[in-house]
């Protein structure tokens, strides 16, 4: 494994810091109190080639690895979380599952608009009953000539109201039966399909998370990417690469609230001196580094295999639940470095503490990480 930093991964980090600094920094705490989804912000990253990171360039996309993908959603993340979320969603959930599984005519069609933002994607499969246990979905798909009829909901899913294109996972055969489901792709005013509720968010707060509802909507067999049957299986796969993305976000978390973090225990000043020369406060930033830094080889290790087409499933799961438990535990630290000032929105390091926690939970929680490392362990 080879994990010095590239120029490409260098161009892009400080691409991806100047772009934050300048269209994400000075407006991310009135998005984050406001719960406004920036659209716009990923508009401009469209141009940017951010939103296609992963996509060939023969469809409109950055054509890049997954080495530089992992760059560019920390760097942002460093930043701002929520921006980082939805561009982890749009390019490894949505698009990444189009690339994957769809067919040429679909690609055709869906990535270069995905690839520019033209489109903002979404990814549907965690249902209000159905989070972890996602194979107990209740949202069928019926056939009907050559069309199907999807009826149900999907929950929590990011861009679920904005979005123009959904991939969208229903029960096309048996409850529990793992080629019981299939993977459509829906657009954004197709009869039958809209956005429902959206969700009053702990952090994350300016990434959209909503509910899609949909009732009697008709598409045709075209929309079914890959085979029938098939989705599950899919689903699993877009996972693996999707953690990745997880891992990425929450290092890019854990960084900024670290910098943040150094920085204020060099300047605050108590019993004379500034509190990083006391013992307790120089322990906590070396763990904090320590952990960030085994957090970082986990996640380009995973970036690596996926980098060489090799199975990344128990890598991905590693990289995401080391790097998201790291993050909650880092974020809680720098409130601590912080003190009292820690806890008011005037410093930083409140917003990446609430911010942290959606990644121990979102593309499979803690519990879920450990059960698959367990499962693959154990054969
Ligand atoms: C901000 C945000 C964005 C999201 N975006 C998307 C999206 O774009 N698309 C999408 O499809 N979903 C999305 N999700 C959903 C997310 O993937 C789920 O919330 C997650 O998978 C957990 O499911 P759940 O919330 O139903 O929790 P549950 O599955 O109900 O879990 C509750 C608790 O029980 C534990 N648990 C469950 N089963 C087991 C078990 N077998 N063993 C041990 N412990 C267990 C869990 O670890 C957790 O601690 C998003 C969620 C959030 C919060």
């Amino acid at each position: 494994m080879e994990f010095q930093t590239n120029e490409n991964q260098k161009l892009i980090a400080q691409t991806v810091r100047d772009f934050a600094e300048k269209h994400i920094r000075p407006k991310m705490m009135e998005w984050d109190e406001s719960q406004e989804f920036p659209v716009e912000v990923f508009k401009k990253m469209g141009e940017l080639g951010l939103m296609g990171v992963l996509v060939p360039a023969e469809y409109g996309g950055a054509g890049l690895g997954y080495y530089e993908y992992v760059t560019a959603i920390s760097e942002l993340s460093r930043v701002c979380g929520s921006i980082g979320l939805s561009m982890a969603a749009h390019n490894s959930l949505c698009t990444g599952h189009i690339l994957q599984f769809g067919n040429e005519k679909q690609k055709q069609k869906y990535l270069p608009k995905l690839a520019t933002a033209e489109f903002l994607g979404a990814w549907g499969l965690t249902e209000a009953n159905t989070g972890s246990d996602s194979m107990r979905m209740q949202c069928t798909a019926k056939k009907d000539g050559n069309e199907w009829i999807i009826n149900g909901a999907k929950n929590w899913i990011t861009h679920g109201k904005s979005c123009d294109v959904a991939v969208v996972l229903a029960r096309t055969g048996d409850l529990l039966d793992s080629k019981g489901i299939t993977a459509f792709v829906v657009e954004k005013g197709t009869k039958g399909f809209r956005g429902g509720k959206k969700e009053n968010k702990l952090g994350m707060r300016a990434s959209e998370t909503a509910e899609m509802i949909f009732e009697d909507c008709r598409v045709s067999s075209e929309n079914i990417l890959g085979e029938i049957g098939d989705g599950f299986i899919q689903a699993m796969k877009v996972l693996d690469g999707g953690r990745i993305s997880i891992a990425a976000l929450s290092l890019g978390i854990a960084k900024g609230a670290f910098d943040a973090s150094l920085k204020y225990a060099k300047e605050r000043q108590q019993f004379g001196k500034p509190i990083a020369e006391f013992q307790a406060i120089g322990f906590k930033l070396a763990d904090m580094a320590t952990q960030i830094e085994a957090a970082e080889l986990l996640t380009f290790q995973s970036a690596d295999l996926k980098n060489r087409n090799q199975k990344v499933t128990k890598q991905s799961a590693f990289a995401k639940y080391y790097a998201s438990e790291v993050c909650v535990r880092v974020a809680t630290d720098a409130v601590q470095i912080f003190g009292g000032y820690g806890y008011t929105k005037d410093f930083p390091v409140e917003k990446f503490f609430r911010d942290s926690k959606l990644c121990t939970i979102g593309e499979g929680t803690s519990e879920i990480q450990k059960m698959v490392i367990a499962r693959d362990i154990l054969k």
